[in-house]
């Protein structure tokens, strides 16, 4: 291991366009648990799997139903007692970006710990949590007022009904969050992918823009894509970005 964080050290103090790509193992540090993960207690409170309920039919046609699921495994780590925050991998990336080495953090989490981090550039294919607007005059609502609000949760300037900014099953990526992702991928120097077992389609194409000769996968896991990559390191991300010097 050792060895394996000097040479990723060496492949990012050699680096001035870094882009990181990650996955929902970043977030685990931070003690949010990845929503598709199986527990019994989902199992005993809900009678849907997590794929039906956050899919864009369910959300239509059971609103209060799919507001109890989102409240209870999507908000609770953001806004119930114990509020999930940055680990040491949001934060070295965060300052890697103040270093100017570091250009863009591309993230399938939808928790805004980067951003609670200090990252600026961040593109969230799967959306945020943390914004929310009344499908009606599109006035925005913070999470908490979600998680705070009973049943379906109601816009206070009209009435109309709230969608978290969150892409559910069924709907696409948005093409000026894809389309500037591609930009980030195309121009750098290193990619890093980490916490992610590279599954996750269209987002897992984008691996394929990247021209470089530094892919990096950082994952606790072996995945299947290890052999695409340039080097590859195995062990819990924050834990890694906490040895790294920047
Ligand atoms: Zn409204």
């Amino acid at each position: 291991m050792e060895i394996d964080i000097a040479k990723l050290q060496e492949l990012i103090d050699g680096s001035d366009n870094i882009v990181f790509f990650g996955g929902a193992g970043v977030s685990t540090e931070s003690g949010i648990k990845d929503f598709r993960s199986v527990d019994g207690l989902y199992h005993m409170k809900f009678k849907y799997p997590p794929e039906t309920m956050l899919s864009h039919s369910f959300f239509v046609t059971h609103k209060e139903e799919f507001f109890d699921f989102y409240r209870d495994k999507l908000l609770e780590c953001t806004c119930g007692e114990n509020p999930a925050k940055p680990n040491a991998a949001h934060i070295a990336l965060a300052e890697l970006e103040k270093k100017g080495k570091l250009k863009a953090v591309i993230t399938q989490n939808i928790d805004g710990l980067h951003q609670a981090a200090g990252s600026r550039t961040v593109y969230e294919l799967h959306g945020s949590v943390l914004r929310n607007y009344c499908q009606s005059c599109h006035k925005g609502f913070s999470a908490s007022y979600l998680y705070k609000s009973d049943g379906i949760p109601k816009c206070d300037a009209c009435g109309g009904d709230i969608k978290p900014d969150v892409v559910l099953y069924e709907e696409g990526l948005d093409s000026d969050t894809m389309n500037g992702a591609i930009r980030a991928i195309m121009d750098a120097d290193m990619l890093i992918i980490g916490g992610t077992s590279l599954v996750v389609y269209p987002a897992a194409g984008l691996i394929d823009y990247y021209r470089g000769k530094k892919l990096v996968l950082i994952n606790y896991d072996a995945t299947a894509r290890d052999s695409v990559a340039d080097f590859s390191i195995h062990g819990k991300i924050g834990e890694i970005f906490s040895q790294i010097k920047i």
